[in-house]
């Protein structure tokens, strides 16, 4: 009683556009019929329910006021950049928290979540000999998709947390509150400010990779491995020095932001229209971040997340799960990159170790056999989620996830395919949350640092430990 589901909600200040309205992102056909709020017509799953529908609309009416996080040129830039990917000619490292709690925003997280990003973009860069693309799970990735609504706490069934702009991780706080979603623009705004901030003032300089020290890595093969990648790259540019070749590429580098498009009135009230600077003419952008994905489990064809992401000019995610068909696939491909944009949609699949070749090159097949040209990331994360049996944690084993990376390149390779990115959950720091790795970690031992408040991620080791096996398969 009272309750009312937000997505029923519309915000008066942002309107379905008119036939003027021109989208190059949205096929002709449907140009007119697409809005920020269009996917309010359209069946929603993983939807949130307030109890409070005044507090909801004041939330968005100041959503809607506050100015965008990202800019038309940022999103275009990366546009472009994963069109290279798509065209093997860059490659992809999207990582960052499952969940991002807003406590992570302190400078602190900032840094070391940055510095792992940057470490394995070396290792990755020395593999692979291409560009590299730096796209972060950070500044926005609250809001959390749960298999189960609810979960048991001493006794009692609660709501299951569903992240930090929706609910708090503390059991007493599980409901949902709207003015976490004004919350979260600030805390998004905060940690991107620091990363820019950082990235202008040499944080990221090529010049100075042994800043990026190694804090929790114990491995002696990995620390070997890294110190001789620095120690080559660091004479290689003391040699352009010394012949006269300095270049201010060199001095930073770009980091983008992502998070799920889970949110639809987040994203809504984030989304505007606004000149691109390529051709003057007004577009509809999602301004919380440069990429967005849509997650497994609301990739419905006919559903809102669908509805909602088709529409934007930002490059485009979507999750591959095992569930998924070869022919549901080209449909979402039809419906998200109507124009055929090259590198507009990245198909980030997760199927499980030992689903790969059973799962992947029919995937691959049915993609090819359309005009659109994806990148094709592997995240061997989601696929691979595991109960540790001793502690009851969600675990991964570092094996399947190996495995699962291993397969994928294979599998590319024998289609006359590439991978062209990788997607990880994984933090800068010392966590026990994933077994194995060049760390041996047990299950014993998951509890001593288990920080995740949602999925486990690689530690700042195991996270190398995978850089360095993408980079081994290249220099092959
Ligand atoms: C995630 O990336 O955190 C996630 C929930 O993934 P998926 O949608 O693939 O399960
Ligand atoms: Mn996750």
């Amino acid at each position: 009683e009272g309750a009312i589901r937000a997505a029923k909600l519309r915000s008066n200040s942002i309107a379905v556009p008119d036939d003027e309205a021109v989208n190059a992102g949205v096929s002709a056909a449907d140009k007119a019929n697409w809005g920020p709020t269009t996917w309010h017509s359209k069946p929603i799953v993983q939807d949130v329910v307030y109890d409070n529908e005044k507090a909801v609309e004041k939330a968005l009416e100041k959503l809607e006021a506050l100015p965008p996080l990202v800019s038309p040129y940022e999103i275009n830039k990366l546009q472009d950049l994963l069109r290279d990917a798509a065209l093997g000619k860059a490659f992809v490292l999207q990582g960052g928290d499952c969940a991002e709690l807003f406590d992570y925003c302190s400078q602190d997280r900032i840094e070391s979540k940055m510095k792992i990003l940057l470490q394995m973009s070396l290792v990755l860069i020395w593999g692979a000999k291409l560009p590299l693309v730096r796209i972060a799970r950070i500044a926005g990735q609250f809001a959390k998709p749960r298999s189960k609504l609810t979960e048991e706490v001493d006794g009692k069934t609660i709501p299951s947390f569903r992240g930090d702009n929706i609910n708090g991780f503390d059991p007493a706080d599980r409901t949902p509150d709207p003015s976490r979603l004004v919350s979260a623009y600030f805390h998004s705004a905060a940690t991107l400010n620091y990363i820019r901030s950082c990235l202008s003032s040499g944080f990221a300089d090529l010049h100075r990779p042994f800043d990026w020290s190694l804090s929790h890595v114990q491995s002696s093969t990995i620390k070997e491995r890294y110190a001789s990648l620095v120690k080559s790259i660091t004479e290689g540019l003391s040699f352009m020095k010394t012949v006269g070749v300095e270049s201010s590429t060199l001095n930073t580098v770009d980091l983008f932001t992502s998070h799920e498009g889970l949110l639809l009135e987040f994203e809504q009230s984030l989304t505007r229209k606004l000149r691109d600077p390529r051709d003057g003419v007004e577009k509809w952008y999602n301004t919380s971040a440069h990429f967005l994905w849509i997650g497994d489990r609301t990739r419905q064809l006919n559903g809102a997340h669908v509805e909602y992401f088709r529409g934007i000019m930002n490059p485009i995610g979507m999750k591959v799960g095992p569930s998924m068909t070869a022919k549901e696939l080209v449909d979402a491909l039809d419906i998200l990159d109507p124009d055929n944009i090259v590198g507009k949609v990245t198909l980030i699949s997760r199927y499980g170790a030992g689903k790969v070749e059973q799962m992947l090159p029919a995937h691959i097949e049915a993609v090819k056999k359309t005009k659109h040209k994806v990148v094709w990331m592997c995240d061997p994360c989601h696929g691979n989620t595991k109960t540790s049996e001793i502690s009851g944690l969600k675990t991964r084993d570092f094996e399947d996830i190996m495995s699962e990376v291993a397969s994928s390149l294979q599998v590319h390779k024998t289609a006359g395919s590439q991978l062209h990115g990788i997607h990880l959950e994984l933090t800068g720091d010392a966590v026990t949350e994933c077994i194995g790795g060049s760390e041996m970690l047990t299950h014993e031992d998951l509890e001593i640092r288990y920080d995740t408040v949602c999925d486990p991620r690689l530690s700042e080791s195991q996270s190398l430990d995978v850089a360095f096996l993408i980079a081994d398969w290249f220099q092959q």
